[in-house]
């Protein structure tokens, strides 16, 4: 029924030709084989394969006739087995060191078992689809490193483009993977044979993402990453939010002389309730001579000392305080570095969230004088050091409080990366690491700017 002018698809391609739609290929015929594959026989429609890629003068002596079997991508239920009948040329060229050649195109690149187009759509899937390398290689039916080289092709691209403007900098660390400790066999110590770090560098205010991932956390490696950064982008950024890291904060001072150091109140908090646990821990251990049971009080409350005030129901607090009051001195030892806890997370209770305004100076300094007082009026020696570590941070932890910047986003981008660790069932490669994780934090953001694209007019 499909002949004469039908027959013709559009430009004068036959239909088999349009269907298969390779650039260059011209369908000679289509076949089925037993267990049902198509085989498509393919001829070269494409004058400039036969230049020299030498020279690039165009050869018409033919040398010999080659056939090769390309892969293709997956069309349809049965499989499809291309096989290309293509010409080896003698260049005659008189000054062409090439002797002879055989015809390559872009769809099918010269040596290349595999169509170009194969090679992409593998790479993407498994970048879009945040699917494993090993899953795309079956399902393409290629090796692991060749699907793995198609992921990298992909992905390079768009991460090697320029980082968006950042104003607000987040800088926290990772560990890699789990600490490795071994045994001397002489002395019988135990010590730490690996212990790795990734330092992440989050967009902690935008939707920039995972800007970069270094390996190590010294200031140096830090540093090395900033001062990469061309000048106008480092310029852009005002303010840098960090853990109380003295290489962080080295590495902000050197590199960003200029931006201001933001202490993340998360990590503070979590002092807090580090330094409520070492006091419960150390004086059970002076009063009791042992380490804490099921039924002593501070033990039974060890996790409602760590829960915030306002969280804990009257009943629940109520069992708390009573219960370590009965404890007598060890119990009101704890109790004090509760109550310290809380003025401490009341201060940074101040911190604006988006829908709150700005604290004025006088509530800042009198909850942080109510925090100092409280402290001060204890024995405790870790309430002593908190205190002391809050007044050697005082600058940027009173930043953190004016502009209500943290690093909160950069801890989902720490799960985030635990998550495609657990996906990959761990990476023995720092660079497939980095990239991966890289790929998968910056994702967000690239779907947002490719919708701002579609739609130019739109206000956000
Ligand atoms: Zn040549």
């Amino acid at each position: 029924m499909v002949q004469g002018t039908h027959a013709q698809g559009r430009g004068g391609q036959r239909p088999a030709t349009l269907l298969l739609g390779i650039e260059g290929l011209a369908v000679a015929s289509v076949g089925l084989e037993d267990d049902g594959a198509r085989v498509v026989e393919v001829v070269t429609d494409e004058e400039t394969a036969a230049a020299c890629p030498e020279c690039g003068v165009l050869s018409t002596s033919v040398k010999e006739r080659a056939t090769t079997r390309p892969r293709d991508v997956p069309y349809g239920v049965a499989p499809i087995r291309l096989v290309w009948h293509k010409t080896r040329w003698r260049c005659r060229e008189t000054r062409c060191p090439r002797g002879s050649f055989t015809e390559s195109l872009p769809s099918v690149p010269a040596r290349s078992r595999l169509t170009t187009r194969l090679r992409s759509e593998c790479g993407e899937r498994i970048a879009t689809d945040a699917s494993c390398v090993q899953a795309a290689a079956a399902r393409y039916r290629v090796s692991w490193p060749v699907a793995h080289a198609a992921f990298v092709a992909h992905v390079d691209a768009e991460l090697a483009a320029p980082l968006p403007p950042v104003e607000v900098l987040g800088i926290d660390e990772t560990r890699r993977g789990k600490p490795v400790w071994a045994q001397d066999p002489d002395t019988c110590r135990w010590h730490l044979v690996a212990d790795r770090w990734l330092t992440g560098i989050v967009d902690a205010a935008g939707t920039g993402g995972l800007l970069g991932h270094v390996d190590g956390r010294t200031a140096e490696v830090v540093a090395d990453w900033l001062r990469d950064q061309p000048q106008a982008w480092l310029d852009g950024v005002t303010h840098v939010c960090i853990d109380l890291s003295g290489s962080y904060a080295k590495a902000v001072a050197d590199a960003l002389p200029d931006a201001v150091l933001v202490a993340d109140r998360f990590h503070l908090v979590r002092l807090g309730n580090d330094m409520v646990t070492a006091v419960r821990q150390r004086a059970t251990r002076e009063l009791r001579g042992r380490r804490g049971r099921k039924k002593d009080p501070e033990w039974a409350s060890r996790r409602r000392l760590l829960t915030g005030h306002e969280r804990l129901s009257p009943v629940a607090f109520a069992r708390l305080w009573n219960g370590l009051i009965d404890a007598g001195d060890l119990g009101v030892e704890i109790l004090h570095a509760y109550a310290v806890k809380e003025a401490l997370r009341d201060l940074l209770a101040l911190a604006p969230t988006p829908g709150t305004s700005v604290p004025d100076r006088s509530a800042i300094s009198h909850r942080l004088w109510r925090f100092l007082d409280l402290a001060a009026a204890t024995d405790s020696p870790e309430v002593h050091r908190l205190a002391a570590t809050i007044e050697a941070w005082w600058p940027a932890i009173e930043a953190g409080l004016v502009t209500g910047h943290s690093n909160a986003r950069s801890e989902g981008y720490n799960r985030l990366a635990k998550h495609q660790g657990r996906n990959a069932f761990g990476f023995r490669n720092t660079e497939n690491q980095r990239r991966r994780i890289r790929w998968a934090c910056t994702r967000q953001h690239r779907r947002a700017s490719a919708k701002n694209r579609e739609v130019p007019g739109q206000v956000r």
